[in-house]
């Protein structure tokens, strides 16, 4: 079974470079009928909120991307207590006694001598008297992982191929404070073992981490689980602006993004595939795969964002939005309207064009003309071919052509100078209500 999960932490919104993340794990888990888990990673008591674990669930919800089962590390601080007691009984952790600006010192030294700041153990060669002594003078230790140094670091990640670390290059990592609350790497990879994840699914910036944690699930005699590892999201102009990399759900609601355009798009940028208007999301499932993912970051663009939205909106059916157009809005509405739409809600200003008396700035010498137009309506067959006919005849009495013929109709009928189809709005209006409006404006 192909167990996937997504581990934000409830510290903010997510955004889209995590909102991407979330994504590859929800379809390589439907790919290939595995479960796909929410953790929220919420060991920072602090920074963590309820409001912000609440909105990450309405965030997927609205993007369709509803976990099979949810897990928050703070529920399992006990069971991390009860790993830790192992692996410090097994001498893979071990105690230390800096204070910040000791290993700040430590690291300015070592840069000095223009050496990396790799951390140097001092705390493994501390006696039992040393010990006692920051114990005696009040200092509490922070908890380190030891690195297996004589265990070369491999795996194959399923975007980035083959991966070597030297654990010797590597500061052992810190995974517990001196208050005794835990960092982000031991948890995780607790969690990974007992959850019985399969697949971990983050971006780049986590390579070295994996590293370690490779590391850890060897020391908890696991197997890890397979790593895939994506580039990052970049701008169009090359890096990820602060206003475009914090753009979460809510801004992208804003924009009348309709959930499945961006899904549509964090599906495929980054990947050898090309981005695609859908009608759902099944064949971005089908197709989803790590091989077709390059090393080059993906390209976040909100135009093009933007314009695959229209262009789904456009093939959209009325069934899928039916709840959310405006009451009386019906399937030939919808399909009259569709057209026009760069974001669903502006259907609710073409209904009101439909149903509502408009204002129309009509020019004084079109007013004999749309006085014409009124009678011809008042007596016309009121059928799907109402503004062929009117114009039609229009045309071959009074000699207009083109805009002259057409856009003084158009105002008079809907107050505005571009807008929706005149063979299928003109239907929608109604005779009523055509008649009156032409007939107001030519008064
Ligand atoms: N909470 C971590 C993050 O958001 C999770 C990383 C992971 O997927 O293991 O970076």
């Amino acid at each position: 079974m192909i167990v996937t999960r997504f581990a934000p932490s409830p510290t903010g919104r997510l955004h889209v470079g995590n909102i991407r993340t979330a994504l590859h794990n929800w379809m390589w888990a439907r790919r290939l009928g595995g479960r796909f888990l929410l953790r929220l990673d919420d060991t920072d008591r602090e920074r963590s909120t309820e409001e912000n674990a609440e909105t990450i669930r309405s965030d997927l919800d609205w993007l369709d991307l509803t976990p099979d089962d949810s897990v928050r590390q703070s529920d399992r601080f006990s069971l991390y207590e009860r790993r830790f007691e192992a692996l410090r009984a097994d001498g893979h952790v071990y105690p230390c006694y800096e204070s910040a600006e000791e290993l700040e010192l430590k690291r300015k030294i070592l840069a000095g001598r223009g050496l990396p700041p790799i951390y140097d153990r001092a705390a493994l060669a501390l006696n039992t008297d040393a010990i006692a002594a920051y114990e005696a003078e009040g200092r509490r230790p922070h908890w380190r992982f030891k690195l297996d140094h004589s265990s070369p670091i491999a795996w194959d990640d399923l975007i980035r191929g083959p991966q070597h670390l030297d654990p010797k290059l590597l500061s052992d990592p810190v995974i517990r404070r001196a208050d005794g609350s835990w960092l982000y790497m031991l948890p995780s990879a607790i969690d990974d073992i007992d959850l019985e994840v399969t697949h971990v699914v983050r971006g780049e910036d986590h390579v070295t981490n994996t590293g370690l944690q490779l590391q850890m699930f060897a020391a908890m005699g696991s197997a890890p689980p397979a790593f895939a590892h994506e580039a990052l999201l970049v701008g169009s102009e090359g890096k990820l602006s602060k206003r475009l990399g914090s753009l979460g759900c809510d801004a992208f609601r804003e924009e009348g993004i309709e959930p499945l355009a961006l899904i549509a798009l964090l599906a495929r940028i980054g990947t050898s595939l090309p981005v695609e208007a859908v009608a759902d999301p099944a064949t971005l499932i089908e197709s989803f795969d790590f091989a077709r993912f390059g090393r080059a970051p993906a390209r976040f663009d909100l135009e093009e964002l933007k314009a695959l939205n229209t262009r789904m909106l456009h093939m959209t059916g009325f069934a899928t939005v039916a709840d959310r157009l405006p009451a009386g809005m019906d399937d030939a509405a919808w399909e009259a309207i569709r057209p026009n739409l760069n974001r669903l809600s502006d259907a609710a200003d073409w209904w009101t064009v439909v149903e509502n008396p408009v204002r129309a700035p009509v020019a004084p010498e079109d007013r004999e003309y749309l006085a014409k137009a009124a009678a011809l309506a008042a007596g016309a067959d009121w059928n799907d071919a109402v503004w062929k006919t009117l114009t039609g005849i229009l045309g071959a009495e009074t000699g207009r052509k083109g805009k002259n013929l057409f856009l003084p109709l158009r105002l008079a009928l809907t107050g505005r100078e571009h807008g929706p189809d005149m063979n299928a709005l003109l239907p929608l209006i109604g005779k009523q209500r055509a008649v009156a409006r032409l007939e107001s404006a030519a008064a």
